[in-house]
Parts: C-alpha cells; structure tokens; sequence
C-alpha cells in the first residue's frame, strides 16, 4: 500500500510536505505538520475493518480471473463473514476501473444499443418480468479484421441526444462510426465523427454488418448470466458493464500479474466509496436500492459516516 501511494516516498497529504516517519502503529507522521496518516487513508480501503491481505486476495481473484468472481463466491472462497460485505468490496473494486481522462475509442468504431435484462431470477413463482436497461456499445475494429477495445454505458433511450451523449464520453471526435440506420444516429453524429450507416443493418443482418458490438453485447450478457446468475439490477449494471469492459480490453494482456496490479493501484489513488454510494439509485424516480439479500441497515462495519471529513487521528482508532 506505501509503495503504490506513494512510490516516491511518503507525501503528507494534509501539508504536502515530501518526508517522515513510519511509527509504531504502521501510520506516516509528517515531519513538517506533525499530522499522523494511515497509507489507506483517502483510499478505497479507508476505515476498512477487512484485513488487508483479504482485500488483496479478493483483488487478485477480481483481476486474474478469466470470468472475474461473484459475491458469493468471494463470500465462501475468503470465508468473510456477510454476503452484503463481499458484495460491497467488489463494487469498491468496479468503482475504481473507470479512471478520469481515460483515452476514448478511435479508428473505426462500430456502435449500436442492446437491452440488458428483463428477467430477474428468485422471485415467487420462478422467473419474473423484471427491468429492461438500454445499454449502448461501441466497439472498435482493426486491421485487417478483429476488434479492439469496447466501451458501454446504459443509456436513457436511444434518442439522438443521448446517443451523442454516449458517442462524446467513449468515442475520440473524428472517428468513423459505423452504425445501423436508426434515425437517430445522424444526428448524433453530426459534426463531429464520421458517419458511415449501414442501412440495411437492423435485426438478424446486423449480427454480420456490426459483428464487433453484437460480439461484445453476447459476451456480456453471457457473462452476467453466468458468472453472476442474472443477479444484477438496473441501478448496478454501470459497475458490472465497467468491469466487463476493463477485462474485456486488457483481454490480450499477457501478465495477469500486471492487471491485478492496475486494479491495486486505481484502487490506491482512488477517493473513499462511501457504502451508501454503493447502494444509491442513480435513477431518479424510484427508491434505494440495497444489495440483493440485504435486510435492514447496513452492517455497521459498512455504514456511511455521515459525510463528516475524516480526521487522520480517527483512523484505526476502532
Ligand atoms: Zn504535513
């Protein structure tokens, strides 16, 4: 954790100041300001009551993975003690993959929406209709063929306006984009990409015509079917499609070592995750969500704190 925050050295992070001392509890005291800091302070891990080296584990088997690994299965293989704790580390893990400012797709870029879900398993009575989500996929092709790095987002509907929206946040301006023959998408492309429609590409043809985003939109869903049994709900999709998406573009890497080491480090530089964010609807118009099996308040392990800055002398203190 030292090494991946501060891999020059220990920076205060209240004064700044380059330089101090580790003391007897493994907290840094600043040699300027005398302010004590915990390396996981500021951090995913921040106020975590869940031993490092399980994080770590359960890092490594969010990152090295093939398939990635459910709550459950997190649950059981690190014997933790509640199913909502799991749960919450591994959406603390999704939470840190999309980093800002990260590059968007270039080159020729293949984009179309897809509908996630519509059922949800366990309910009285076997499978019940649940919640379609509109999801939009971009996916770029190479040369001479194959696919290279994807990106998806759920979208509010398939409107030109949110379709630009999708295009501006995941594909560089400039890029050809090759597309059905919605109506919409002329518009959303306007001005700024290339727009290639292919205008026979709707239904079974477009499985041929855009064979990168029909890949892609199976893998997922095959994916979150599998690996996660279905078990995913509207408000959570964005964390499972991000995850999806880092794996899926570091999918030729050839050192599972380096990926988990990524995640580690995203992880280390990212701001706390409050677990009522975790469990916040991004969705206006409908309640909180809670984590499936959740009854009742959180675990107080995982409670939010109010939304009171931390004090570094509070740190470790429980
Ligand atoms: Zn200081």
């Amino acid at each position: 954790m030292e090494w991946l925050r501060w891999p020059d050295g220990f920076v205060c992070p209240g004064c700044g100041h380059a330089g101090g001392w580790r003391i007897a509890d493994g907290r840094f005291k600043c040699s300027a300001c005398g302010e004590r800091t915990s390396p996981t302070a500021g951090t995913i891990f921040d106020r975590t009551r869940t031993p490092l080296t399980v994080w770590f584990t359960a890092c490594w088997l969010f990152a090295s993975q093939k398939d990635g690994i459910s709550a459950l299965s997190l649950k059981r293989q690190l014997e933790i003690g509640s199913y909502q704790t799991a749960w919450a580390m591994l959406h603390r893990l999704r939470s840190v993959l999309v980093r800002p400012g990260r590059e968007r797709l270039t080159g020729e870029v293949e984009v179309d929406e897809s509908y996630f879900g519509g059922e949800e398993p366990g309910l009285a009575g076997g499978r019940a209709k649940g919640k379609k989500v509109l999801v939009g996929i971009a996916v770029e092709r190479t040369e001479p063929k194959g696919f290279g790095r994807c990106r998806m987002a759920p979208l509010p509907d398939a409107s030109g306006d949110s379709l630009r929206a999708f295009l501006i946040d995941n594909v560089e301006p400039g890029a050809r984009v090759i597309t059905d023959g919605w109506q919409a998408y002329p518009p959303a492309t306007k001005n700024l990409y290339a727009h290639e429609p292919l205008p026979g590409a709707s239904g079974a043809q477009a499985s041929t015509m855009l064979p990168g985003v029909h890949k892609v939109a199976s893998l997922a869903k095959r994916w979150l079917l599998g690996t996660h049994q279905g078990s995913v709900d509207a408000a959570h999709l964005p964390g499972y499609l991000n995850e999806f998406v880092f794996r899926f573009n570091r999918r030729r890497s050839r050192s599972r070592g380096l990926v988990f080491y990524r995640v580690l480090e995203l992880a280390a530089n990212h701001d706390p995750v409050r677990y009522r964010d975790l469990i916040a609807n991004p969705r206006p118009g409908t309640g909180p969500r809670r984590p499936p099996g959740t009854r009742g308040r959180p675990p107080s392990m995982e409670r939010a704190t109010g939304g009171r800055p931390w004090r570094a002398t509070e740190l470790n203190s429980g």
